[in-house]
């Protein structure tokens, strides 16, 4: 067992972090957008027959521990502009069925992410979710606070200990332990530090290769991966139930102000046990999974399992639709049987993961854990499968469907990755962006190939009539046919 050194200081690093920059609370009033067509609205009543919506588990446990509401005024910065607004969300109520202008899945889990506030896990770990992208965890150390993950932003991780400290001891951060190189866990570090006796000197435990990953993604390709994050996570978008309701991980993005600090240990053990203010840690690293730099842990005192962002209440990204490397489904898989079988024997009360509400109690824990396990490793082997037998990665994404085991588990569903493109990403992991078909290894640019296509087809009348057409019965995207 070793002990937490305090070997750095603080400096701050002035680096633009992809995942949020670009966000921004947009106004919904400003915004009109059109009505849902009657095939968006035939298609998303179609889902809702598919799927058990009496089953209100997922609820029950996104309210347990509740303690307090999120503190409801906007959050600002410190020039005076708005980064997080939690009333933004309020359309979304929980007795409130869909309105078929939205997935009635994804309107469920817009109304579980909106289950906000503070929470006691167990005795001795709490949480604030819904205050950012992510989930704050503070665990009650001998002499203060250990501070799992911080936030995203300074201003989000403020108002997130602000809310803790009006109902529990205002303890001193003693420690600040991040579970993986993304920047919606530890862009709020220095948000975290200032409640420190001695911020400059705050224990900062990260998974081995931390700094390097978290610097290099963010430094190398931040313009473009920033540009395309918005569109993936919608930021511009009003939101109401014509527009943004959820960015399926969590509720949406804060718009605050980034924060680095230097780490002060990394776990350099594949498994190491290390105690963090008089509690026992152990460590189990689970690199090149859904970070390059991530790991696990169990916190003995408490009995509380911690898993990163290898599992939660979502089919997760093997291929992160801002741009990333395309994650390695093979060593994500092995992370959750690594996990199963280091801690599966221990007596877990709950499980903590980085962005959804927790699971409690060692069955429902590992049943979770070998069911997202398993669905990860069917995506890979029939994608491989299949591509083994020739097929294109688009015509293994039309094909590949789930077993019914797998499909109708509600954390296994695609909120944020979706089945059709993990399937693509596992192909690309392994072949590469070319389908193997001659005539599109060196295919003319869209905008030249457009204008051609629109010429053979006798103009640009002809094919809008004919657009019109397949829109009005709602034939103009994938997901439109299931
Ligand atoms: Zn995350």
């Amino acid at each position: 067992m070793s002990k937490v050194s305090l070997i750095k200081g603080m400096v701050s690093v002035p680096i633009v972090f992809v995942l949020l920059a670009g966000s921004s609370v947009t106004n919904a009033a400003s915004e009109k957008p059109m009505p849902a067509t009657s095939a968006t609205i035939s298609a998303n009543k179609a889902f809702y027959e598919q799927l058990d919506f009496t089953d209100k588990e997922d609820f029950k446990n996104a309210h347990k521990g509740f303690i307090a509401p999120l503190n409801m005024n906007p959050i600002k910065n410190s020039k005076g502009v708005v980064v997080w607004d939690s009333d933004r969300y309020s359309f979304i109520k929980e007795d409130q069925p869909a309105s078929f202008t939205v997935n009635p899945s994804l309107w469920r889990q817009a109304q579980l992410q909106n289950i906000s506030g503070l929470f006691k896990v167990v005795d001795g770990v709490y949480q604030v979710r819904g205050q950012d992208l992510s989930v704050l965890t503070i665990v009650e150390g001998k002499t203060g606070l250990i501070v799992l993950d911080t936030l995203s932003t300074i201003e989000t991780a403020k108002a997130a200990m602000e809310l803790y400290f009006e109902h529990r001891p205002k303890n001193p951060v003693s420690a600040i332990v991040i579970s993986h190189s993304h920047a919606d866990h530890f862009g709020g570090m220095k948000g975290i530090a200032q409640y420190a006796e001695n911020p400059a000197k705050v224990p900062i435990i990260v998974p081995a290769g931390f700094n390097d990953e978290a610097l290099s993604e963010n430094i190398l390709l931040g313009n473009i991966m920033s540009r395309r994050a918005g569109y993936m996570f919608g930021n511009l978008l009003p939101a109401n139930e014509r527009g943004f309701v959820t960015s399926g991980i969590g509720p949406g993005l804060s718009n605050g102000t980034f924060s680095y600090l230097p780490p002060t240990m990394e776990v350099k053990d594949d498994i190491q046990t290390v105690e963090i203010d008089g509690i026992t840690f152990k460590f189990l690293l689970t690199p090149d999974s859904e970070a390059p730099s991530e790991m696990h842990y169990y916190i003995n005192d408490y009995k509380t399992l911690v898993v990163a962002e290898n599992t939660g209440h979502t089919l997760h990204n093997i291929y992160t639709l801002r741009g990333a490397k395309t994650r390695d489904t093979l060593k994500w898989v092995k992370a959750l049987d690594e996990t199963v079988d280091l801690f599966g024997n221990e007596d877990i009360d709950a499980m903590v993961t980085a962005h959804t509400w927790p699971v409690w109690g060692r069955d429902n824990v590992l049943e979770q854990l070998e069911s997202q396990r398993d669905l990860y490793k069917y995506i890979h082997d029939q994608t491989i499968r299949l591509a083994n037998l020739g097929l294109t990665p688009d015509e293994i994404a039309e094909k590949l469907k789930l077993p019914e085991k797998l499909d109708k588990v509600w954390a296994n569903r695609g909120y944020y990755g979706t089945l059709k493109h993990n399937v693509k990403a596992v192909y690309n992991f392994y072949l590469g962006y070319f389908n193997g078909n001659p005539s599109d290894l060196d295919p003319l640019p869209q905008e030249e190939s457009g204008a051609k296509y629109i010429e053979y087809m006798g103009g640009e009348k002809k094919v809008i009539k004919r657009a019109k057409l397949d829109y009005k019965k709602g034939n103009i995207a994938g997901w439109l046919k299931y």
